[in-house]
């Protein structure tokens, strides 16, 4: 399909690709209606759900799977990466979102618990310094323009980094900084590079669990937050799925 195709037909498939269980579950939990499908590779270490959306749409829900030799979540950009290829590729979805958590910066108005939709998506960990190969690490992906549905739910907007680490050095705060960031996350910009690859749409949807800019230690706060962001995404991201269903990407 080509891209204006996409731009003309109404969104009727959504894919959502979130990193971590914990993240997803609540939100598995209230779409009901899914059931656990293969993954067309058998070593893939992704699952996902999918099912009809009321009579006429489809949802399909894909998280990172745990890694089972170290039995964590597969957070990071490679299994973000392999799940949305993968999944792009054996669902044709017409809108990639990718919900999760995220860090967001004070200096840019985030606090905890906010829901943030994507600008720009970034990478901070790619510094290729060769003209040429400097953009294409950066990346500067786009997303599915936010506007209307940032108003419609009160949601705040802004640009997403991503880079492999929760932690930050003092080149990733140059880099950040340099990518006009509000929100820090693990995964966004891989899952937005396969979705330009692939000419569909992509939509980040990312909850506060900790502040980047801010004087707690990372992990602790994140921990502290991350049942009540994965609340938050549980409550955000149906009411985004209802809205551009039935829509095409102009409408929107
Ligand atoms: N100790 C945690 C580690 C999760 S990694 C655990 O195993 O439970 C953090 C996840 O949340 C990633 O998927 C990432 O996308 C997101 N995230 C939340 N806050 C982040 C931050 N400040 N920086 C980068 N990623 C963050």
């Amino acid at each position: 399909m080509t891209s204006t195709a996409v731009e003309e037909s109404p969104i009727s498939h959504v894919l959502v690709i979130v990193a971590m269980e914990a993240e997803a579950n609540p939100l598995i939990e209230l779409l009901g209606h899914l059931t656990l499908v293969e993954p067309s590779v058998s070593f893939s270490p992704f699952r996902i759900y999918s099912g009809d959306h009321g009579s006429r749409y489809k949802v399909t829900l894909v998280t990172n799977g745990k890694d089972k030799r170290f039995g964590v979540d597969n957070v990071g950009t490679v299994p973000a990466a392999i799940a949305a290829f993968a999944s792009i590729h054996q669902f044709s979805p017409d809108l990639v979102i990718n919900a999760g958590t995220a860090g967001g910066f004070k200096a840019k108005g985030a606090c905890i618990g906010d829901v943030f939709l994507t600008k720009c998506v970034c990478n901070h960990d790619r510094r290729i310094p060769i003209p040429g190969f400097d953009a294409y690490g950066r990346g500067s992906y786009s997303s599915l323009s936010s506007d209307n549905i940032a108003k419609a739910f009160d949601f705040k907007q802004g640009n997403l980094t991503t880079s492999n680490s929760l932690d930050h050095s003092p080149q990733d705060d140059a880099l950040m900084l340099d990518n006009d960031a509000s929100i820090k996350d693990m995964e966004g910009a891989a899952i937005a590079w396969v979705a330009e690859q692939a000419k569909v749409p992509y939509l980040g949807i990312k909850c506060i669990t900790d502040i980047v800019d801010g004087d707690r230690v990372t992990q602790d706060e994140f921990m502290e937050n991350l049942h009540k962001a994965s609340l938050s995404l549980r409550d955000a991201v149906p009411k985004v799925i209802d809205y551009v269903l039935g829509k095409t990407i102009e409408d929107i």
